[in-house]
This record gives structure tokens, sequence and C-alpha cells, in this order.
């Protein structure tokens, strides 16, 4: 996808504050953070959204891709002790506003029980 905004930071054609990859993924800052702790989980295969993943053949391998590397990352940001959150937005209602699956993982201060 040549247009896709999160492939072009998983290629390095757009700079990001990234936490680390692999050859599957991609963690980088948010950019307009909504916690002290807000980073995505990408993956480098282009995948629209959850419902793009669930046809895919590679589906379930990118999908525990994504929950290993938020593991990881919670731990590379000092999020493991004490929680975090994760978070997929699919589609209109779901505020999607990038085309390109990823979980966000949020946290540095408590969240409370609320989800919305
Ligand atoms: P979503 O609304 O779930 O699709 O999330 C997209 C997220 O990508 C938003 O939280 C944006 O702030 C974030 N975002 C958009 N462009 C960039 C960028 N160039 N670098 C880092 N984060 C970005
Ligand atoms: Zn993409």
């Amino acid at each position: 996808m040549a247009e896709c905004i999160f492939c072009k930071i998983a290629r390095g054609e757009i700079p990001s504050k990234k936490v680390f990859e692999n050859d599957q993924v991609i963690v980088f800052h948010d950019i307009k953070p909504v916690a002290p702790v807000h980073v995505l989980i990408v993956p480098k295969k282009h995948v629209s959204d959850l419902l793009s993943l669930e046809q895919d053949a590679n589906g379930p391998a990118i999908a525990w891709t994504l929950f290993q590397a938020a593991a990881e990352a919670a731990g590379k940001l000092g999020v493991d002790k004490k929680g975090f959150r994760l978070i997929n937005n699919c589609g209109e209602d779901g505020g999607q506003t990038v085309d390109h699956i990823h979980l966000h993982l949020i946290g540095g201060k408590p969240l409370g029980e609320g989800l919305i």
C-alpha cells in the first residue's frame, strides 16, 4: 500500500519515535498521546482492519505477533508492573482513522474502569 501512512512508517519513509521493531511488527509512540504512555503496535504487512485480518490466511500469526509485541513493549516502557490497556479501533463507529490495523497500548497512569 504505497500511500498508507503506517506502511510508510514501517518502511522508514516517514520518521517515527520507535520503541522497537522486528521482521513482522513495528512499535512507535503515537503522535497525539492520550496518556503518559501511548504507543501503536503495527504489523508490517498491510491489513486494513480486524475484519480483514480475520479473512487473511496469516491472520492468526499476525494477531499473535501483535499481542507478543504489546507484551514486549509494556516491559520496555515500564508499564508491565502496574498494567495498561490495549485498544483496537475498527471502522467508522469504532473511530478508526488509519486503515492499517494496529493496537493502541495506553498506560502510565490509572485509566479507570470505564471504556468510554
Ligand atoms: P486510530 O484512530 O485507531 O486509527 O488510530 C490512529 C492513531 O495514529 C491516532 O492515535 C493518531 O494520533 C496516530 N497517528 C497518526 N499519524 C501518526 C504518525 N505519523 N506517527 C504516529 N502516530 C500517528
Ligand atoms: Zn498500511
